[in-house]
């Protein structure tokens, strides 16, 4: 058996409960034991650790050497046998390590550095197309909160909205009609409930409307309702005068 060991260590952060699971060889060339390196020279290989180190002090943790072998790739194989056992990736709120053999999650430090890159970066058109069609349904059945739906609001109201102030020329309006020629309306046969009633009246109070003047019996009614009652479909049309 080789004096100068690899090893596999666990060392956990206190405050947290969390743990992180490494594997070290290199004291083998430097001719050190597990346990004259492993804390002493070495402490770990997690950029999140040696943080958390540098921030709360080494009195912070609790470590061990688990296993020590006799070459590199046994200790490598055994580490990767464990954290695949303990299923690391997926129970994140108890393992600090974030790759198993070339398999990742992101840690805040790699989420930091991956936001930094792109930064200021423009989007290809492909990649918003792509990033659309994620995100289509995802917010389905979430509600927005009332701070949130006010922001919106604030932002697309009157002129900022992108209609504001536009009409719709005669094509548009033609392509409009074409398009929904021959569909039923979305509305059609729903009767509408009585919130909806009373939103619209309150909306239409004071509001004054230009009036016609029936030719057939002479009465004054609101453009809206003309076209229903009067003008050609005045029951006083066909009567005599
Ligand atoms: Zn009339």
């Amino acid at each position: 058996m080789n004096t100068y060991q690899a090893y596999t260590y666990l060392i956990k952060f206190k405050p947290t409960g969390k743990v992180y699971y490494g594997v070290r060889f290199k004291n083998i060339r430097l001719k050190r034991t597990p346990e004259e390196d492993f804390i002493v020279m070495y402490k770990t290989s997690s950029q999140q650790i040696k943080d958390l180190i540098k921030e709360y002090g080494i009195e912070s943790f609790e470590w061990e050497i688990r296993k020590t072998f006799d070459t590199p790739e046994q200790a490598i194989a055994w580490e990767t046998k464990v954290l695949r056992r303990c299923n690391v990736l997926k129970r994140q709120d108890i393992w600090y390590n974030a790759n198993v053999s070339g398999y990742k999650v992101t840690t805040p430090r790699g989420r930091l550095s991956i936001s930094n890159r792109h930064k200021g970066v423009p989007k290809t058109e492909e990649h918003r197309n792509k990033m659309k069609l994620i995100m289509i349904g995802k917010n389905k059945g979430r509600k927005q909160t009332d701070e949130h739906r006010r922001k919106n609001s604030e932002a697309n109201s009157k002129e900022k909205h992108h209609r504001w102030g536009k009409t719709l020329s005669a094509e548009e309006r033609a392509k409009c009609g074409e398009k929904n020629k021959g569909k039923t309306a979305h509305n059609k046969g729903k009767p509408m409930s009585q919130e909806q009633k009373t939103l619209i009246s309150i909306r239409n109070k004071g509001q004054k409307r230009e009036r016609l003047t029936c030719p057939h019996c002479g009465r004054d009614s609101a453009v809206n309702t003309y076209p229903r009652w009067h003008g050609d479909q005045c029951k006083q049309r066909n009567s005599a005068k």
